[in-house]
């Protein structure tokens, strides 16, 4: 134990270290800033510049970066060394406020969906002062946001701070109802659990699908895949624990609180889980988590596997993002309290987030919406594409309850003039776990399981926290304008519950009478696919929700839409493309080779006796001449399907062309390939199989 103190956080400038290298006075400031989002004083920040280099150079660093997180979905730096030179011909090592306040990256080649002309090319990164600055390597990694000179959110970090903020400012008028006055910010936090595969590096080297999409796009089922449920929660390889190991210590180093770690259900498959924090910190954490796992892999001759679904036929791999809402007192507003005041507040922000998903599922669905990810919801796996909530039975009897005037004695003891009363316990336990609910109350907080496992967490939290601001400044009107606070209240809370309980479901979200029940009785949308729910993000109501609380203005959503798409498309064209040379100039020559030798093998045994009839060498060439045949027409129809693509008239008839065209000629193609690949002698095949992949670490 006494080791990890000495090296968590040892990489980052953080509040201990602040706190022991600025003046009493900077130090306040900064934290004031830090904690109440107060404007930052112009004359701290050469103060902090000079104190972050000074403690950054004594850690062997030369350069700076401002480290942000543009819309393609990792993050982005641009390293700028501190030496300048000196009169005497030497060098100094220099870093000013300007500098740490405010970067200029020439950052033209970001996407930017339209909002940033080439010409204007030049966005400028703002401090975040409430992420903590670190160093990866010999370079001081300053978190910031990233804007277009005209001010439009080029990044993912802006418009999480401002849902933050939309949060928080809402939330403080409801806790003031409920006499909190000394409440002086409500945050969010979330703790995400990141899942993902290992594979060796010299298998994953001859894969050419791996190494361009991420992703196998050809393989035939592994003889043993998951179904004997023998890897989740399994014993760790000694190779794999050498990799958590040294993970950790990466992490710990940048003061990231990996904590549990552990194979998941696929063969090859592993989490690791971190402490929760403030979303904004625990999105830059997860950002950078990613990062270092694909780096300390490496490390130990392994490539780390972030893609929602590497392998067909066994998990893919998701993101869960569990989220809460808490005070900088420390009181969780997700957590049921033990008065009935306490209560009557938790069942308010309860109901605050029942009507947010329910009002908002199609951002929520949107948010999580990738290629990679469409493979993942709707499969047997994760939650479905339909967005529902499970609270558990003893919230769920509660607010049964509270919405007929019933009594509730067998769950509720007291009951107090309020109408809402004292609330047993809320049941944390795993065994009460709904497994297949894309959003489940876990006794304290939230799990929103659809992200994932490449998503930035950013986008999730940004429609989760703007669509709970908005439930909240619903309630903060009306509650404020009440003369009857306790009834009117309760009454909210009951209409609340009226209203928006079809987006509660406590039942198994993989069947599929579940489906047919959702859409068709309960009215919730169903989007399978990313082109399905993107262009929502511009309905009238969402963006008039999303502006209203300043989260984006109307340019940015539609920036953001076209860039979403945009990467949809371009990431399954890659994929297409590479689907081609692979079979084009690996898969086709590799089986008609080994055709060519069976035949050559029946032919020569019939030259030394006319009588051998080689059935075994002629049945199969015959098979799989056909197979290479199909292979190769199916792969001019799939390239057929990508020129056509050309033509389209605009990212959304493109995207659609990719989902309704592109994709099933890819699983055609996969389909003959795959097949193939059962009947060709493995030492023809031109790379690593399913087997070897999933069990060769
Ligand atoms: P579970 O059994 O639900 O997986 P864990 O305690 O393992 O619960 O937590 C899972 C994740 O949820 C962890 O990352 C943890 O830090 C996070 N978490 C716990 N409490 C909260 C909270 N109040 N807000 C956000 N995340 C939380
Ligand atoms: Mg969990």
């Amino acid at each position: 134990m006494a080791q990890i103190n000495e090296i968590f956080g040892s990489l980052v400038f953080d509040e201990r270290t602040m706190k022991a290298v600025l003046p009493a006075k900077v130090f306040a400031s900064l934290k004031k800033t830090i904690d109440e989002d107060t404007p930052l004083d112009p004359s701290v920040a050469d103060v902090v510049a000079q104190a972050m280099k000074e403690w950054a150079v004594a850690k062997g660093a030369t350069h700076y970066t401002h480290w942000f997180q543009p819309m393609t979905g990792v993050t982005a730096e641009k390293h700028d060394s501190f030496i300048t030179p000196a009169p005497d011909g030497g060098v100094l090592m220099e870093f000013s406020g300007k500098e740490l306040i405010k970067g200029e990256p020439d950052a033209s080649s970001f996407p930017s969906g339209g909002l940033r002309a080439t010409f204007e090319a030049r966005g400028y990164t703002a401090w975040d002062p409430s992420s903590y600055a670190f160093i990866k390597g010999k370079t001081l990694c300053i978190p910031t946001a990233f804007c277009s000179y005209s001010g439009h959110a080029l990044d993912k970090k802006t418009p999480l701070l401002r849902s933050m903020e939309a949060l928080n400012k809402q939330a403080l008028r409801i806790l003031k109802l409920f006499g909190n006055d000394t409440v002086k910010n409500v945050r969010t936090s979330v703790g995400p659990e990141q899942e993902y595969f290992l594979v060796t590096k010299e298998m994953y080297d001859k894969r050419l699908d791996l190494k361009m999409t991420g992703r196998t796009l050809f393989g035939s089922k592994s003889p043993k895949g998951q179904e004997m449920d023998d890897h989740y929660f399994g014993v760790i390889k000694p190779r794999v624990a050498a990799y958590m190991e040294d993970l950790n210590d990466e992490l710990w180093k940048l003061g990231i609180f990996a904590k549990t770690e552990h194979n998941e259900v696929a063969p090859a498959q592993h989490e690791l889980a971190p402490i929760y924090e403030t979303t904004n910190i625990a999105t830059d954490h997860n950002q950078l988590t990613m990062e270092i796992m694909q780096k300390t892999a490496l490390k130990h001759g392994l490539v780390c596997l972030l893609h929602e679904k590497p392998f067909a036929g066994v998990n893919g791999s998701g993101k869960h993002n569990n989220w809460s809402m808490s005070t900088n007192n420390g009181q969780n507003l997700l957590s049921p309290g033990a008065t009935p005041y306490e209560n009557a507040q938790f069942l308010l922000f309860l109901c605050a987030v029942i009507k947010a998903v329910d009002d908002y599922q199609d951002l929520l669905r949107l948010s999580v919406a990738t290629a990679g990810n469409d493979h993942r919801l709707g499969a047997n796996e994760a939650p479905p594409a339909i967005i529902s909530m499970f609270l558990g039975d003893e919230l769920n009897a509660v607010l049964d309850a509270i919405e007929n005037d019933k009594p509730y004695t067998d769950v509720i003891k007291t009951k107090m003039k309020l109408g809402v009363d004292i609330l047993p316990p809320i049941s944390k336990d795993t065994t009460d776990r709904n497994r297949t609910s894309p959003f489940a109350f876990t006794g304290n907080k939230f799990e929103f399981r659809s992200l994932g496992s490449s998503n930035s967490i950013a986008c999730a939290n940004i429609m989760l926290n703007s669509a709970v601001a908005e439930s909240l400044q619903i309630f903060a009107d009306k509650l404020e304008a009440s003369s009857d606070f306790e009834n009117d209240l309760h009454a909210l809370i009951k209409e609340t519950i009226k209203e928006h309980k079809r987006i509660i479901f406590n039942g198994n979200g993989y069947d599929n009478a579940w489906v047919k029940e959702a859409t068709e009785v309960r009215g919730l949308s169903n989007y399978k696919t990313t082109p399905d729910c993107m262009p929502h993000l511009l309905d009238e109501k969402n963006v008039t929700m999303l502006t209203k609380h300043g989260v984006f203005s109307k340019a940015e959503l539609e920036s953001r839409c076209d860039i979403m798409l945009e990467n949809y498309c371009k990431s399954v064209t890659i994929e297409a493309n590479t689907m081609v040379a692979m079979a084009n100039t690996q898969l086709a020559p590799a089986i008609d080779k080994y055709v060519g030798d069976l035949a050559e093998r029946a032919a020569t045994k019939k030259s030394i006796d006319p009588s051998i009839a080689s059935s075994y060498e002629t049945t199969l060439v015959k098979k799989l001449s056909s197979l290479t045949d199909a292979i190769y027409t199916k792969t001019d129809e799939l390239k057929g399907e990508i020129i056509a693509l050309g033509e389209a008239d605009g990212i959304i008839p493109e995207s659609e062309a990719i989902r309704d065209k592109v994709l099933p000629k890819m699983g055609e193609l996969r389909a003959l390939c795959d097949e193939a690949e059962t009947l060709t002698a493995k030492e023809y095949w031109p790379f690593p199989n399913y087997a070897d992949l999933l069990f060769g670490v």
